[in-house]
């Protein structure tokens, strides 16, 4: 008995000690919003592209920049870093024709409910509208932020000015810099890029600006802050689907792509970040596919609009590429997932979905 004792309290100690020296010591999440599986794995769909009514009169430019023979290349065209580093280096889930699925849970399958159970681990139906009050709901991101060693290191930034709801601003107690917020106005790029939304193209309003300054503010707080945990949101490709822009849509998944590429260099090539980052990319929702012309919409009326799908890249993530075994994922195990990706265990007041044991080596 003594022995099983002294045996259980080394194993623990063991499993205490491999958690601080974690392999994966950072995470970054990318959500672009309501991006299709079925663009992801198969790259333009053609009976849109070739519909007057969603190719902005640019079926041509869209078949020379997008168009190729086979599957495989049309998306590799649209997605060359997803395709050639995370296709190759880690793992992506979510490809429907080999019964691999990735889901939401929520019964809504829009925006707020959807970001709501990727960072709570869990479904509150009353979450059931982008209107909604600021969320009741604990977030992965502020336990993490509270948890030894990433305190004042997580942060977000979104296109979408909901996210300071969406993530409780207020009570989560990390900074999310969303709409036409600035994160530091005594920061002159900061400062730059806040007088840039100002004063930029609004088509979505001023509730949400164009990606690209999403994107450098975040690039700009992610080399100077060197956070542990960052959270950038995209916008554009629902925007641009909702208006029915398939060009526009294609156009914004492919610079999405360029920025992930940019942002896995500077991880790569950095000391704090490399060979210990994690990358997860994802999207809040799906949208139509069933009824083509459906493809620009997506809500509980929608067929197919609850189909989602993931990629990660990282440490102790082996290189499997695209998962063509049949399995069934909800968005409400990213949570936590994220958690224990940092060799953590997110508990709250509500429950928390188990998280995806696929990719990690026990
Ligand atoms: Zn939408």
């Amino acid at each position: 008995m003594k022995h099983f004792i002294l045996c259980t309290f080394l194993i623990t100690v063991s499993l205490c000690e491999s958690q601080n020296n974690n392999p994966i010591e950072n995470i970054i999440i990318v959500t672009t919003d309501g991006f299709r599986w079925q663009e992801v794995f198969n790259g333009m769909d053609s009976a849109i592209a070739e519909t007057p009514k969603f190719n902005e009169n640019k079926k041509d430019q869209l078949y020379k920049k997008y168009g190729a023979l086979t599957t495989i290349e049309r998306r590799k065209k649209l997605l060359p870093f997803i395709w050639n580093t995370i296709g190759t280096n880690g793992q992506i889930y979510g490809n429907r024709t080999y019964g691999n699925k990735v889901d939401n849970s929520n019964p809504y399958w829009f925006s707020y409910p959807g970001y709501s159970e990727i960072f709570c681990g869990y479904v509150d139906t009353a979450v059931n509208s982008n209107k909604y009050k600021a969320n009741p709901n604990t977030n992965v991101l502020e336990y993490i932020n509270k948890q030894p060693g990433f305190n004042k290191k997580v942060a977000a930034f979104g296109a979408w000015d909901a996210f300071d709801r969406i993530l409780n601003e207020q009570r989560s107690g990390f900074p999310v810099t969303c709409g036409g917020e600035v994160f530091n106005n005594n920061d002159a790029t900061q400062k730059l890029i806040g007088e840039m939304k100002r004063d930029s193209y609004t088509p979505f309003d001023t509730a949400e600006y164009l990606d690209v300054f999403t994107n450098y503010q975040a690039m700009d707080y992610l080399k100077k802050q060197q956070p542990r945990v960052l959270y950038i949101a995209y916008g554009e490709t629902d925007e641009w689907a909702h208006e029915g822009n398939y060009s526009d849509y294609l156009d914004a998944a492919h610079r999405v792509d360029k920025w992930l590429n940019d942002l896995w260099n500077y991880i790569q090539s950095s000391p704090n970040y490399k060979n210990k980052t994690a990358l997860l990319i994802t999207v809040d929702h799906g949208r139509g596919d069933k009824n083509k012309s459906e493809w620009t919409s997506h809500n509980a009326k929608i067929a197919d609009s609850n189909e989602i799908w993931f990629a990660i890249i990282g440490p102790t993530i082996e290189a499997k590429g695209e998962i063509k075994t049949k399995m069934q994922i909800y968005q409400k195990q990213y949570a936590q997932t994220i958690a224990k990706l940092l060799g953590l265990n997110f508990t709250c007041e509500h429950p928390v979905a188990p998280e995806l044991n696929t990719f990690f080596v026990r």
